[in-house]
């Protein structure tokens, strides 16, 4: 029996998670849900939108399935997301886009997975105007050795695990030459131990035209905080959009797995709701706790359901619904 944190999220979120329960319900695995709460539900009963009630029961039982949080714009609280991946040390994002049966896209062959390293980079809020002048601005971006090695290795590792054939590192060392450079030399010192997985390097500017012309080149690609956020986004868009991307944020210890997209709260409650990315998502869980068969056995019944437009949502081009389409995948498992 697994126990696993369960947050199920605003907006769209209760829905789209009851859907996946069902489904995982269906598979037989065997999991003990521990719900938790946060964002605007949290907020608005506790004043608290990350409770530490959720924070102790992530910290102990490690991983967690998360449903979208609502940001409010401008006043109110902090993202939750970035608070839980600070807290965590989640310092791996990683983000498959696979080309999925029915779906629309301008391509038929991408899989591919990128992993961002989530903590470093440009993206550590080290930014102020040069001496107060508001027309001169500047932000600092870090490296180091060891938060290089950390997501390059789990790349490396990923590959190696599930038999992928190449990593990709995406860099701008011409330019950047302190800082993507470390980043770039500490990979190419990584491949070097793992020589059965063959090891490129690339440019960013040219990597994101290559990965318009010719995704299928790419398999895996490991890369730093913003140009891995960058490139993930296109790489979702190579599939069919954030609607059907999953990810991860893994750290040492703790795991927390959610869907790209947000809270959708102009579909909310109208069974509208595409559970297919968290239901991705849920899929990399089960293989991140070793359900790999089980993970197997969902995929297949989802990829069966996929090209049936009378149970698939409208974001699809269906004419289904959220739970049309839930019952739909049961029936195929
Ligand atoms: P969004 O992803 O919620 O929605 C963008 C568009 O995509 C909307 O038209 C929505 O209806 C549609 N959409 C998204 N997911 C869908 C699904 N599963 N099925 C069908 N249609 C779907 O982005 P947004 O509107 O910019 O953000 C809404 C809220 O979500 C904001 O508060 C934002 O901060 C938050 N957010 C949270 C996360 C997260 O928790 N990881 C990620 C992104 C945004």
């Amino acid at each position: 029996m697994h126990n696993i944190v369960l947050i199920k999220g605003d907006g769209i979120g209760p829905e789209i998670t009851e859907s996946v329960l069902k489904i995982l319900e269906a598979a037989k695995i065997e999991i003990n849900w521990i719900p938790a709460s946060a964002g605007m539900e949290a907020y608005e009963s506790s004043g608290n939108p990350l409770p530490d009630e959720t924070v102790a029961l992530i910290d102990k039982h490690k991983i967690a399935l998360k449903g979208p949080l609502t940001t409010p714009v401008g006043s109110g609280f902090r993202s939750v997301n970035v608070a839980l991946r600070q807290r965590f040390h989640l310092f791996c994002n990683m983000r498959p886009a696979r080309t999925l049966p029915g779906v629309p896209s301008r391509f038929g062959n991408v899989d591919l997975i990128t992993f961002r390293e989530n903590t470093q980079g440009m993206y550590i809020g080290q930014e102020r105007y040069v001496e107060g002048d508001q027309n001169r601005a500047e932000s600092i971006a870090v490296i180091t050795r060891e938060a290089s090695e950390r997501i390059i290795r789990s790349a490396f590792e990923y590959a190696r695990k599930y038999r992928r054939r190449k990593v990709t590192l995406v860099h701008k060392a011409n330019i950047l030459k302190y800082t993507t450079g470390l980043f770039l030399q500490v990979g190419q010192d990584i491949a070097k131990d793992y020589p059965d997985i063959t090891f490129n390097d690339m440019i960013v500017d040219n990597t994101a035209m290559q990965m318009v012309m010719r995704p299928e080149t790419f398999d895996i690609i490991v890369t730093t905080n913003l140009f891995g956020d960058i490139l993930s986004d296109l790489a979702s868009g190579l599939v069919g959009g954030l609607g059907v991307t999953g990810s991860a944020n893994t750290g040492d210890k703790h795991a927390i797995f959610e869907a790209v997209h947000g809270s959708a709260p102009d579909i909310a409650g109208k069974g509208m709701a595409n559970p297919t990315a968290l239901l991705l998502s849920a899929l990399m869980m089960l293989e991140h706790i070793g359900e790999l068969d089980s993970a197997q056995q969902i995929r297949k019944a989802l990829y069966r359901t996929l090209p049936d437009k009378e149970v698939i949502t409208a974001d699809l081009g269906g004419e289904g619904s959220t739970s049309k389409f839930t019952n739909a995948v049961v029936s195929q498992l």
